[in-house]
């Protein structure tokens, strides 16, 4: 693996901390007001989700790192100044598409009653997510989501090192901001708001909604779109 992707995954990976631990502060300490329902406790320890969120990304970063490391050449190659930004906007774009495509059917199969008890369950059984939590899965399904997202690659790889590094990046951070669970008055935070409020309703009022993860598009096209009045504006 190239110094250059290493170096990048290292980044994200520390901007993801950041973000995460900003998300929570503001959820938490800073604006509880702005959650978008109002939380009740549950009887899963402070000790639990650590070991639970620091094992999941261990597990994650090793599997990204060692499918890089052994993928090699057939997964990502170096970018050179011949490389366009669109190639790299359309390789990242199409990563993220198979990955999420693939995420809304293997996300709406772990709603299967038994899937659901097994393994999807431990996800949910947090009512009142905040993005800390946005880990807070049970190993299996950590697996199969960078699991996902690493077959994507292999699908259609190679793809630039930046592509990877650009998709990567947006797959972390939106899987932190869609559990942040709240909204943010500023029209900057439009799109992280919007994405909050989906996967908020996901975790309480209609389960069987809103299943994808980054596009909602593939919730429209298979009828499983649920939206709030308020957010359609
Ligand atoms: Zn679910
Ligand atoms: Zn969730």
């Amino acid at each position: 693996m190239s110094t250059y992707l290493s170096t990048g995954i290292i980044q994200i990976l520390i901007f993801a901390g950041v973000l995460m631990a900003l998300m929570q502060w503001l959820a938490v300490v800073k604006m509880p007001e702005a959650r978008l329902r109002k939380p009740k406790p549950n009887k899963v320890t402070l000790k639990t989700k650590v070991i639970n969120v620091v094992g999941n990304s261990a597990i994650a970063v090793i599997m990204l790192v060692s499918i890089l490391y052994f993928g090699g050449d057939s997964l990502v190659y170096a970018a050179s100044n011949e490389t366009s930004g669109m190639t790299i906007f359309g390789e990242m774009l199409a990563v993220l598409l198979v990955y999420d495509f693939m995420y809304y059917f293997s996300h709406r199969a772990m709603h299967h009653p038994k899937v659901m008890k097994q393994v999807h369950g431990v996800h949910h059984y947090i009512r009142y997510p905040t993005a800390f939590e946005s880990v807070y899965v049970h190993p299996v399904e950590g697996i199969i989501g960078i699991g996902l997202l690493m077959l994507s690659l292999t699908m259609l790889g190679p793809v630039s090192e930046t592509s990877f590094l650009v998709a990567f990046f947006i797959y972390t951070s939106v899987n932190i901001l869609v559990h942040a669970n709240i909204r943010l008055n500023h029209p900057v935070f439009k799109l992280a708001n919007y994405w909050a409020v989906r996967h908020d309703i996901h975790h309480g009022t209609q389960l069987n909604k809103n299943y994808a993860s980054i596009f909602p598009f593939f919730d429209q096209f298979f009828d499983t779109n649920a939206v709030n009045k308020e957010e359609k504006s």
